[in-house]
């Protein structure tokens, strides 16, 4: 990293004027090694665009991005003019620092630079330092702030022992730039300090780069030392930066509010308790920096101009970060915003419907810098357009978002927010508290049974009524009564005693008890909610959309298609697990809408177009009465979908695909039939493991799959073999945490370390077949050693188990399978391509990431690249193929998929008989074509629009 030595000063230079400067600040920049002498030539085209005066008697003279290839080695250089240069009018410069830079490693130097800035007479100082020594120093003096700020703050930290969550401060520390990588390893060896009430102190100088403290919260309570450990703070300390925050924390402690910190739910509190600043409730709006170099002194000043010119205050910040002035150049510096970190404007209401979009338009046009459009990318673009508008959406604005599952949906939003519980530690009398305690559970019963009463779907009145048996659990309220007894208020009490038995049932190591204590803790939330007045927010009585950051797959389960009548997501993508459940309950959902979708309030009326992928807010008259003329033409295309569900897919020209049915429960087979499908071409046999406490058994196991043989009544059945690890753990099948569980021990890899659990599920397969046709497939195969092992194992248990009608295959979701199909194809029946960890794993991006996710689109040119590949190998052998991941119900993919030659398409049950209608309108020898030419495109947009035009 550049730091500023007296290595690097030059004192005593005289120049006549600015160009004698400059050739003097090029010629040292070249005696020191870092550039060529063609260098000059930048540093004037430079000054020529605008003055690279900072302030203060300060210029930072650097080159242009075309003389960037005149930088041999990052480097700087101090010149100190003692007499002056007049660098423009009223800029007289005492100190020049040459820069020499190969892209963005000089914005630390300007963050130092810039905190010595706010000096008052800082110019001066320069004039007169008459060392090299002296004028580092004067550089160097003006005090570090401390950085707190809500990034440095973690609450509720997955954390299982005190070593744990020093790490995790200590990572908060690191990402906020505050530390080295190694500062982890150093809070391990220092000792810890006892504050009390829980409350934990660390600190160290070594590897500090800025001062700052974090403070993390433990998910649940733990103790060191014999102690309690509600949270701890991390300081990287250096000098005295910290003095006035210790005094504020020392305040807090003997004001007795120690163990509210430790219990705090909402970072601000945190924030507001410390004395740090908390931001103010303004408008905001999000935009990434594009510029390749960051926001280094020309953009930052170009910003800062543009903020001058509205009247009234508006700040900016790093995600998390601390929210500067936007209209001070040094404070704008001391950012170090590097390209592709998103910058959070803040402006004041008045001025912000005009500023906020001004600001946001001008960064993302590179801010005076020709920038590569981030927005090239499909997935940053659906997120960007979004955050590129104000915080609060506008009365019917179009909005663009992944379509996760097909159809349109309006209604009332139902947004629900985490609540903020605020109580005192201590009650008012043990009668009023225990009085407290009652009505608050009385009136959490009466809910409870309202919903009950109310809920159509079985399976959501049994959570609420196992939700009322624990409400009525003698322990829980003999438990509180005591606390109270003891001095507690009745919300400190029930909470403590909620979180105990919680933590209880989820130590004894048993899945399904670990999912009650889930449940515990939310009906421990109703309470508390009663308790602190807070109340519940009320689903709406009539279906509504449910508006959420991102929905795992166990809460997506849980929804009564009935009640929510469609999903918006800020994060996620179409791949990701929640969206695939999403579109087995056939709700509709749109995903990775953006960060803007979070500003919608319970009772905002959307409208999700889940055709199109769009989202309107609050939709007129006229926009409404269009979708639902849209729903009634896609209603009518499905119905008659529906009535030709039966009959095969065969293209106008007469070509046949098999259509079938991907399932996760052996019950759904039935349904999968009498919907339209052809057979099963992927039953994901994690689910039955899931769903016990242990392994299943044989004889289990055995009847799940007789069970769906038994639906498909003679129709072919495609089982993948247990495919979990990684993302998808089993409670009972512990494994080493794994810093990227995705490139870990999953699917086959996992199942080949525990032959024996394979074997089981083989043999329960082979037998519930009984001579019906069986094709089994292994997941996550990347070479033909895994292939051979696995089939081997089958070829031994089919000579014990005989079986006819048996194909033995594999899924291409690992990039090297498809490379090597040719070798595969030799040996194997079949291929089922799982696009969604093929895609994965070919773009390298996580399928579940928060954000990324929305660009992992299977039609992306290369994934296409490697199902062709596939195909080509599999009919040279005279083997066929299918598709089963998402690609395959993907109205978009389908014709791209019959063009590139895929023999069968498998996927979730609601859209079996809409894919095959599909299918019949289409024309095998145009799809060919138009799959050619998607072969040859740039990226998966350019895909998308080709198929949208022609397809
Ligand atoms: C896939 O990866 O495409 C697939 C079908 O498997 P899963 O989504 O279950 O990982
Ligand atoms: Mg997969």
């Amino acid at each position: 990293m550049l730091e500023l030595t007296v290595r690097q000063v030059r004192m005593g230079q005289v120049a006549a004027d600015k160009a004698s400067a400059l050739r003097l600040v090029a010629q040292a920049l070249h005696e020191d090694g870092w550039v060529s002498p063609g260098y000059l030539d930048g540093l004037q085209a430079r000054e020529a665009q605008g003055s690279t005066f900072l302030g203060q008697g300060i210029a930072i003279p650097h080159g242009t991005p075309q003389t960037r290839d005149q930088v041999l080695s990052t480097g700087v250089c101090l010149l100190q003019f003692p007499e002056g240069v007049e660098w423009g009018p009223d800029q007289q410069v005492y100190l020049a620092i040459g820069i020499a830079a190969e892209s963005d490693e000089h914005l630390h130097l300007l963050q130092i630079l810039t905190r010595a800035l706010g000096e008052t007479d800082l110019a001066e100082a320069l004039r007169q330092a008459d060392s090299a020594e002296a004028l580092v120093q004067v550089l160097h003096a003006s005090p570090e702030a401390l950085r707190l700020d809500p990034g440095l703050i973690g609450l509720g930290e997955a954390a299982e022992d005190f070593d744990e969550l020093v790490w995790r401060g200590a990572r908060l520390l690191r990402r906020g730039g505050c530390v080295d990588n190694g500062f982890a390893a150093v809070l391990q060896q220092v000792e810890a300090l006892p504050l009390g009430e829980g409350l934990w102190w660390l600190h160290s100088e070594q590897q500090v780069r800025q001062p700052g403290l974090a403070f993390v919260t433990p998910a649940r309570p733990l103790r060191h030392l014999g102690q309690p450990l509600l949270g701890l703070f991390c300081l990287a300390s250096r000098g005295e930066a910290h003095r006035a925050l210790l005094e504020r924390l020392c305040e807090v402690l003997i004001a007795g509010h120690g163990q509210a910190l430790g219990l705090a739910q909402d970072r601000q509190q945190v924030m507001q308790a410390l004395g740090g600043e908390a931001l103010p409730d303004w408008p905001t709006a999000q935009v990434r920096l594009a510029n390749a170099h960051g926001l280094h002194a020309r953009p930052a000043q170009q910003l800062a101009q543009l903020a001058k010119g509205f009247d009234g205050e508006i700040r900016v910040r790093l995600e998390d970060g601390p929210a500067v002035s936007a209209k001070s150049l040094s404070k704008l510096l001391s950012l170090g915003a590097r390209a592709g970190q998103m910058l959070e404007f803040l402006a004041e209401p008045g001025i912000a419907a005009e500023a906020l979009p001004a600001l946001v338009a001008a960064v993302a046009q590179g801010l005076g810098e020709a920038v590569e459009a981030l927005a090239a990318l499909p997935g940053v673009l659906a997120v960007a357009a979004c955050a590129a508008s104000l915080s609060a959406p506008q009365v019917g604005q179009v909005l663009p978002a992944i379509v996760a599952a097909p159809g349109f949906a309006m209604g009332p939003v139902y947004a629900p927010r985490p609540p903020i519980f605020d109580f005192p530690l201590r009650g008012a009398s043990d009668l009023e508290e225990r009085q407290a305690l009652q009505r608050a559970l009385d009136q959490v019963r009466g809910d409870l049974q309202g919903l009950i009463a109310r809920s159509e779907a079985e399976a959501i009145r049994a959570i609420f009524a196992t939700h009322l048996e624990m409400l009525e659990d003698p322990a829980l309220l003999e438990e509180a009564h005591r606390g109270i007894a003891q001095g507690q208020s009745a919300a400190a009490a029930w909470g403590e005693v909620v979180e105990a038995a919680a933590l209880h049932q989820a130590s004894l190591g048993d899945a399904l008890l670990a999912e009650r204590a889930a449940d515990l803790r939310d009906l421990g939330r109703r309470v508390l909610a009663e308790l602190c007045g807070l109340g519940q927010t009320a689903e709406p009585e009539q279906p509504y959309i449910l508006v959420m950051d991102e929905v795992g797959p166990s809460d997506v389960a849980r929804l009564d298609p009935r009640r929510v009548a469609g999903i918006l997501t800020a994060r996620g993508g179409a791949t990701a697990h929640s969206a695939i459940v999403a579109r087995a309950l056939g709700i509709p959902a749109l995903v990775g809408a953006g960060p803007l979708v979070l500003q919608l309030n319970t009772g905002d009326s959307v409208l999700l177009d889940g055709q199109r992928g769009r989202w309107v807010f609050q939709p007129d008259a006229q926009t409404l009465a269009q979708a639902e003329r849209a729903r009634e033409r896609r209603a009518s295309l499905l119905q008659s979908a529906m009535a030709q569900r039966f009959e095969p897919a065969r293209t106008l020209d007469g070509h046949r695909l098999e259509v079938c049915a991907n399932l996760g429960d052996s019950a759904d087979a039935v349904r999968a039939v009498e919907l339209g499908a052809e057979g099963v071409g992927l039953l994901r046999t994690e689910f039955l493991f899931m769903a016990h406490a242990q392994a299943p058994d044989l004889a289990i196991q055995e009847a799940h799959y007789r069970q769906v043989f038994d639906g498909l009544q003679g129709r072919p059945l495609v089982v993948r073999t247990l495919d979990v690890g990684g993302d998808k753990p089993l409670p009972y099948w512990p494994i080493p945490v794994e810093a990227n569980p995705y490139l870990g021990l999953r699917g086959i890899r996992l199942c080949l370390q525990r032959p024996e659990l394979l074997e089981t599920q083989l043999r329960a397969l082979l037998r519930a077949a009984d001579n019906r046709p069986l094709r089994i497939m292994f997941p996550m195969v990347g070479g033909l050693d895994e292939w051979r092992q696995a089939r081997d194992m089958v070829l031994r248990l089919r000579a014990e188990i005989p079986l006819q009608d048996l194909q033995l295959g594999i899924m291409v979701e690992v990039p090297s399978a498809a490379l090597l199909a040719h070798q595969l194809a030799r040996e194997v029946d079949f291929f089922s391509i799982g696009t969604n960890d093929l895609t994965q794993y070919c773009l390298a991006i996580d399928r579940d990431h928060p954000i990324l996710s929305a660009q992992a689109d299977g039609l992306h040119p290369a994934v296409l690249q490697l199902i062709d590949m596939t195909v080509r190998a599999a009919h040279a052998q005279g083997k066929w193929v299918g598709v089963c991941g998402e690609l395959a119900a993907d109205p978009l993919a389908v014709p791209l998929l019959v063009g590139l030659g895929v023999d069968e398409l498998s996927l979730a049950i609601p859209g079996i008989a809409e894919v095959k209608a599909r299918i019949r309108t289409l024309n095998l020898a145009a799809c060919q074509g138009l799959a050619r030419r998607a072969l040859g495109l740039e990226n998966a947009a350019a895909v998308r629009t080709l198929v949208e035009e022609q397809g």
